[in-house]
């Protein structure tokens, strides 16, 4: 059949094969996922059914574009907390952090466009970009957020319609960008006329020290889209985030919505209304931190046990990642190829998480959805096999 051209590139391609490989019986560090035995089950349940019962039928009915309002009212407390200038009719419900990506790509990137993205980056955000052919600009990370001087090399040089970031537990290096890499950042922006689409949705997860403002916080402008999620909160199954952006952007990416899905599912929002109603969120934040928390420690207790001199990885204070970088050299998706999966063990490749995929020699480890002692077995067999492999 013919497809469309545009869904000829896929950032995707290669990383089926591996989750594939990542079946039952292996001690996955790949997947990203929530672990689900944190989802507060029972008082979503009754969420549910109790938003069912009382309403009238207008839950079943159509509704709006922005989604549910007393919703939208308490998303709107919550930032403004967080320190965003917001009201509720500054912020549409939508899809998971996974549909405002989309629909900023679809409002502002014609085929060839510039995008400026980190490297390594999140998959899914590229295999969203994908679509829209545009041209991709890495910038490299420091252990401080994206490399500052580089994004300004660019800007000088290429045209760039948006820059792509995820400043708080970045996905995949478990990074957060400093206050001073937030404030330029904006600045550059505001001087070479870029939108900044700020992905959040880590941002409540942290286990330790202070967070710092969402880039959104220094916005004067109207050109920062900021996404947030309640996938890692709450669970993902609801899919269910927002966004917030200035009223040019926000009119339009409103529209784009419309003309993709009409609106977010009028029964999700209202039950997860309810949800935040007879619960206390922040609570439940506190309890599936804490559990992320010991899993991240366990995770580096483990790395400093076992593996090899020469291999370094980051020790982030939130998120569900951490990145391992190997010596020059080394080929991350070979090992995990050849050595990995067949000893029942796994990660995300480096190369997989940029669209230049010229990164060989680090891998994304995740432990958000791995027993402890998994973790420990599995950190063990994973340095054993790189201990070998550097070794050879
Ligand atoms: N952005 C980032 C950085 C993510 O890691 C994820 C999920 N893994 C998403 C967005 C998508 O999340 P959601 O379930 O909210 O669509």
């Amino acid at each position: 059949m013919k497809l469309a051209n545009r869904t000829k590139k896929t950032s995707n391609s290669g990383l089926d094969e591996i989750f594939a490989a990542s079946g039952p019986g292996v001690i996955s560090f790949a997947g990203g996922y929530p672990d689900q035995q944190l989802f507060p089950k029972q008082e979503l349940e009754k969420a549910f059914s109790s938003s069912f019962q009382s309403s009238n039928s207008n839950l079943l009915q159509y509704n709006s574009s922005l989604g549910y309002l007393p919703l939208r009212d308490k998303l709107a407390q919550r930032l403004q907390d967080d320190g965003i200038v917001v009201n509720a009719d500054s912020i549409m419900l939508t899809q998971g952090a996974q549909q405002g990506i989309d629909l900023a790509a679809r409002l502002l990137l014609d085929k060839g466009d510039g995008i400026v993205v980190e490297a390594p980056t999140y998959l899914g955000a590229l295999a969203a970009f994908d679509v829209y052919e545009p041209t991709y600009y890495e910038v490299s990370m420091d252990n401080d957020g994206m490399n500052i001087e580089a994004l300004r090399k660019v800007l000088m040089s290429h045209q760039v319609k948006m820059i792509y970031t995820v400043p708080d537990f970045q996905n995949p290096t478990g990074t957060v960008m400093s206050l001073e890499k937030r404030k330029a950042l904006i600045k550059l922006a505001n001087d070479y006329d870029v939108v900044i689409l700020e992905d959040g949705p880590y941002r409540n997860l942290r286990y330790k020290g202070e967070s710092l403002p969402p880039i959104k916080h220094f916005d004067t402008q109207g050109r920062v889209i900021f996404l947030g999620s309640f996938s890692k909160i709450l669970a993902p199954g609801l899919r269910l985030g927002w966004l917030t952006a200035g009223p040019e952007l926000f009119s339009g990416l409103v529209a784009l919505k419309g003309g993709s899905d009409v609106e977010s599912s009028n029964l999700t929002m209202a039950s997860v209304n309810v949800y935040l109603e007879e619960n206390d969120l922040d609570e439940h934040i506190a309890t599936v931190r804490s559990t992320y928390k010991r899993r991240k420690d366990v995770m580096i207790e483990s790395l400093q046990h076992f593996l090899p001199s020469g291999v370094s990885y980051t020790n982030p204070d939130g998120g569900f990642f951490l990145w391992l970088t190997m010596p020059a050299g080394f080929d991350s998706t070979e090992f995990l190829k050849n050595n990995l999966i067949p000893n029942k063990v796994s990660f995300v490749p480096s190369a997989n998480l940029m669209p230049s995929k010229k990164l060989k020699n680090a891998a994304r480890l995740s432990f958000s959805n791995v027993s402890e002692e998994d973790i420990r077995s599995g950190i063990q067999t994973m340095s054993q096999l790189l201990s070998a492999k550097l070794i050879s």
